[in-house]
């Protein structure tokens, strides 16, 4: 493929935007905080510095991977004690950047934060053009395992796309011989997630994250078409979340029905939030990273 000055620029910028916020948000989360006010700042500041959300805030909390993003009037506070995974997106124009952090507020999970960490620096200093995807799981695989932790081998990295946040190809957190692709020109997301408990994660029955499913003929009432043409107009099938397109209806109870509605319709895909199959503490950091013209460029560094 091979990208234009112009497409470099946009992925730089959702780069640069991605790096800002997600050190503000971990700055700013505390104990005692709700999540729902931290998610508006999150994509409040993506707005304000000129980007678009590429996907809903997810925050995380200990077991929780991935996939929690506040509903409208969420409740729920950062407990005392809390691992919190904050994990954000920004697209300008389509042209996405993914990033990831844990914030830690007990003492006892920066080891496993660590390993976290260091498995994803050791990644990047392995990528380059050509390279097995296998030989960078085995970099992550080895280092979280070298600190006592484990991987989650069912959270993989991934290639993105423009107006994708996961264009096809998985980039694995662990030696899996099958990985067999390599890289090349294009632009991918390493996400090693580190784990005390059973390496996998299984889906949970909350869902707060969504996004549009191609449109197929069927028939579908008139709030359906309206919230579909909508939100395909701002985003294609990139996620989303109620908080959103609150808008659009007089009543949050109008709003589920019809995302439900849309479900059931298969018009929309839910994500279910990923939940550690041993209950074990989870730690997550991410970069994206562009391969052009034979050099690899973080993105969100
Ligand atoms: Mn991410
Ligand atoms: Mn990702």
């Amino acid at each position: 493929m091979g990208f234009n000055d112009e497409e470099i620029k946009k992925l730089l910028e959702a780069g640069r935007i991605a790096r800002i916020v997600r050190e503000e948000a971990a700055r700013t989360a505390k104990p005692g905080m709700k999540l729902l006010e931290l998610a508006e700042f999150i994509e409040g500041r993506i707005r304000e510095l000129g980007g678009e959300p590429a996907f809903p805030a997810n925050l995380s909390i200990n077991e929780v991977a991935a996939h929690y993003t506040p509903a409208i009037n969420d409740e729920l506070v950062i407990p005392d004690d809390a691992v919190l995974k904050i994990d954000l997106g920004v697209h300008v124009d389509g042209y996405i950047a993914d990033t990831a952090v844990t914030v830690s507020f007990n003492p006892l999970y920066e080891g496993l934060l660590e390993a976290s960490r260091k498995a994803l620096e050791n990644a990047l200093e392995t990528v380059k053009p050509g390279i097995r995807v296998s030989e960078v799981g085995k970099v992550i695989e080895d280092t979280i395992k070298s600190m006592g932790y484990k991987p989650i081998k069912n959270l993989t990295g991934h290639s993105i796309g423009r107006w994708l946040i996961h264009s096809g190809k998985s980039i694995p957190n662990y030696h899996d011989r099958l990985a067999r692709w390599r890289l090349e020109e294009g632009v991918y997301a390493i996400e090693p997630f580190a784990t005390d408990g059973a390496g996998f994660v299984s889906e949970g029955n909350i869902v707060t994250i969504y996004s549009l499913l191609p449109l197929h003929k069927g028939r579908y009432t008139r709030k359906e078409l309206i919230v579909y043409k909508k939100i395909w107009s701002e985003r294609r099938t990139l996620p989303f979340t109620e908080r959103w397109y609150r808008d659009l209806f007089e009543t949050v109870e109008g709003l589920r029905n019809t995302l439900k509605l849309m479900m059931n319709h298969r018009l929309v895909h839910g994500y279910p939030i990923l939940i550690e199959r041993g209950r074990g503490m989870v730690a997550q950091f991410e970069h994206t990273f562009i391969i052009h013209n034979g050099e690899v460029i973080v993105t969100t560094k």
